[in-house]
This record gives C-alpha cells, sequence and structure tokens, in this order.
C-alpha cells in the first residue's frame, strides 16, 4: 500500500541536497567553530556562510540572524528577549498564535487580538489596542492549523505610523511574525514584509529538525535566554551546531528558489482537493480563508464525524493527515486557532489538516478524495 503523507505543516522530509550539504560536518569537519586552529576556523567559515547565505535571503545583513534550535526557540527568544528589555511594557497576539509565541507572551503583561471568522486580524482592532504600553505586536505570516495568511505589511504601516508619533525618544514598538510556515511559498524579505523580528524554522523547509533562525533587525534591544560562552553574538550560548546551520541555510536557499513554482503548483492541488470535497462530500466545510490562505493548509470541518477516529481510519488506508490540535501535546483540548475562528467544541473535533508538500502529486489528492468519501459515507 502506498502511502500518501499529507502532513507537511507537521514536518517535511529533508532534501538531498540538504542533507549532502549538512554531511561533512557531522564526522571530517566536526570541529569546534570557536577554535582558533586551522580546522576550527574553517568551522566557523562555514557557519558564517551559512548565516550569510540565510541574510541575503531574508533582505537582511548577517549580523543580524541568530541561529537557534528551531521555532519554539526563535519565537521565545523573540518574545521573551524583548519583553525583558523593557519593563511595564505590554505584548499583543493575535488569537490564533502557535504555542510557542502564545506561551512566553503570558508570562508578560499580553492581550489577544481577536481574528474573524476566516482568521485574519482586523486591522482596526489591532490599531484600537496598541496602547502607550505596548513594546511588541507578534503575528505570524501563515496560520499553521488554517493555513489563513495575515497582512503583515499592514499592520507593519500601522505600527510605522505609531511609531512616529512616540517620537525618537519614546518607546519602541516592534513587529515580530513566526514565519515557520511561510518559505516554501512567500517572499521573506524583511524590509517587504515591514517586520523587526522574524522566525523561520528548518524542520519545515525540507531542513532539519532543532533547526531555526530568529532574525533582529538591527538596533532592536533583546536579553539573551541561554546564557554561556557568549556565542551568536551573545544572544544564543552554547557550542554553535554548524551542521544544522548549513542545513538550515541550504533548505532556505532552495525553498526560495522553488517557492514561486511550488505555490503554483500547489495551489492547483487545493483547488482540486476542495472542488472535489465539495463535489464527493458537500456537507464537509473548509475552514479559514478562501481567498488569503497558503496554498498547503486545508482545514476541513466533517460534520458529525470523529476527528481521531477518521484520522486513524485514514492512515490503515496509509493516508496521514493531521487533527486540528496535532501540532500540540495536549490533544484532548479543541483546538485554540479553530474556536477563535468560532467554531464549537463539537465541530472543532469533527476537523482534519490536511497539509501538502513536494510530493504531493494530483493522484495523491484523487485518492484522499475517494477514501475519503468511503469513509464518511
Ligand atoms: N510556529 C509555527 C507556526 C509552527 O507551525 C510550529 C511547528 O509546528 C512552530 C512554531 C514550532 O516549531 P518547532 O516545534 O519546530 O520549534
Amino acid at each position: 500500500m502506498k502511502t500518501i503523507y499529507l502532513d507537511y505543516a507537521a514536518a517535511t522530509p529533508m532534501d538531498r541536497k540538504v542533507v549532502a550539504a549538512m554531511q561533512p560536518y557531522f564526522s571530517q569537519k566536526f570541529h569546534n567553530p570557536s577554535s582558533i586552529y586551522l580546522t576550527g576556523r574553517a568551522a566557523h567559515q562555514a557557519l558564517e556562510e551559512a548565516r550569510a547565505a540565510v541574510a541575503q535571503n531574508l533582505g537582511a545583513k548577517p549580523a543580524d540572524i541568530i541561529f537557534t534550535a528551531g521555532a519554539t526557540e526563535a519565537n521565545n527568544l523573540a518574545i521573551q528577549g524583548v519583553m525583558k528589555n523593557f519593563h511595564g511594557g505590554e505584548v499583543l497576539v493575535s488569537a490564533i498564535e502557535h504555542e510557542s509565541v502564545l506561551a512566553p507572551a503570558a508570562l508578560f503583561s499580553c492581550r489577544t487580538v481577536a481574528v474573524n471568522s476566516k482568521g485574519r486580524v482586523d486591522l482596526r482592532k489591532l490599531e484600537a489596542m496598541i496602547s502607550h504600553k505596548t513594546v511588541l505586536v507578534s503575528i505570524g505570516l501563515v496560520n499553521n492549523e488554517i493555513g489563513t495568511v495575515q497582512p503583515l505589511s499592514d499592520i507593519s504601516k500601522i505600527l510605522n505610523k505609531l511609531r512616529k508619533l512616540r517620537g525618537p525618544k519614546g518607546r519602541p514598538l516592534y513587529l515580530h511574525s513566526d514565519c515557520a510556515q511561510a518559505p516554501n511559498y512567500f517572499d521573506m524579505h524583511v524590509a517587504r514584509l515591514g517586520v523587526d523580528l522574524l522566525t523561520v524554522n528548518g524542520g519545515k523547509i525540507y531542513g532539519p529538525k532543532q533547526s531555526g533562525v530568529l532574525y533582529v533587525r538591527a538596533g532592536v534591544q533583546l536579553q539573551p535566554l541561554i546564557l554561556g560562552g557568549g556565542q551568536e553574538s551573545n544572544l544564543r550560548s552554547g557550542t554553535e551546531n554548524v551542521a544544522g546551520s548549513v542545513g538550515l541555510a541550504a533548505a532556505l536557499s532552495l525553498a526560495q528558489k522553488k517557492r514561486s513554482d511550488e505555490a503554483q503548483r500547489v495551489a492547483k492541488l487545493r483547488q482540486q482537493f476542495i472542488a472535489g470535497l465539495e463535489k464527493s462530500i458537500p456537507a464537509a466545510m473548509v475552514n479559514g480563508s478562501a481567498k488569503r490562505s497558503a496554498p498547503h493548509i486545508i482545514s476541513v470541518t466533517f460534520p458529525g464525524v470523529d476527528n481521531e477516529r477518521l484520522m486513524m481510519e485514514l492512515d490503515e488506508r496509509g493516508i496521514q493527515v493531521a487533527t486540528g490540535s496535532a501540532c500540540s501535546a495536549s490533544s484532548d483540548e479543541p483546538s485554540h486557532v479553530l474556536s477563535a475562528i468560532g467554531l464549537s467544541d463539537k465541530a472543532a473535533h469533527s476537523t482534519l489538516r490536511f497539509s501538502f508538500g513536494r510530493a504531493t502529486s494530483e493522484a495523491d489528492i484523487a485518492q484522499t478524495l475517494r477514501i475519503l468519501r468511503e469513509l464518511t459515507s
């Protein structure tokens, strides 16, 4: 039985080119980048080349790139790092952020920006919520459960306007975006996105898990979370993961090179899937925004169906998908994302997430639709 993997939002297989780029740094080129003999300096150079490649893909400077162990750490560094510097400050997050944004934000004075039934942040509401205490706004570009894309550059314009009103001596107002789900399909240029801090996740872009990047615009003041030897400009101590950083850089470069073609190809698969659902399972409801969605994530509610059961039955037939809450460790709670867009607990427990990637084909979608029809009729 052929396996059809439709959970690319949870994990992506490493690209062969990425594996090849990393390979030497596990064995022959294992040296510590802080060692000053020749091979140590070579490891340091590999790390700096990786940093420069990441910076180039983001339209940033190498000094703005901090390598982390994944997106969770990058999000924590962004939020705790900024908020620890500004006592009495406040952070605003959207209601549908990943737990790795919500949990560190909850350590500080934090308010949540509601989203509409499509999962979009209302710009006017956001603007009205920003107070003189607000230091940081954290809004992810692509939601990992429903795929909704946020108007980041419009949000950035609002922040710019308010920043000007505060004047040069006023409290800073930073925009962070968790872009863990974005680089396979979207332009990651930080100035075009208008962000001050941005998170990238190697494990979602056909790179290694536990590799990540936090972009920090020059001038943004951050406190480190991990103290020690002072690596990564003192913002993330610990011997650098050279292989992981080289892998992440290769993965990001490949993802950005492929993104336009892949966005078009995967958008067609999305259309095929949605049209097939409408035809063969008309009761099924697609969550999120039809117009403003990443191509690869589709959240579907099958009314009256138990999502865990349907997921297991699909698994038995070789199709791997996620329940709405599969990304977090606690699986019984209804997803906060689905609740935020107005789904009842019952509907949330009837919802599956399908996410597509580089190996997903039209035939896979057709087969998934056939099996879904059988299992839900
Ligand atoms: N942010 C988003 C949007 C994600 O989808 C994920 C992973 O599911 C993360 C952050 C956390 O990534 P990691 O668990 O690799 O640190």
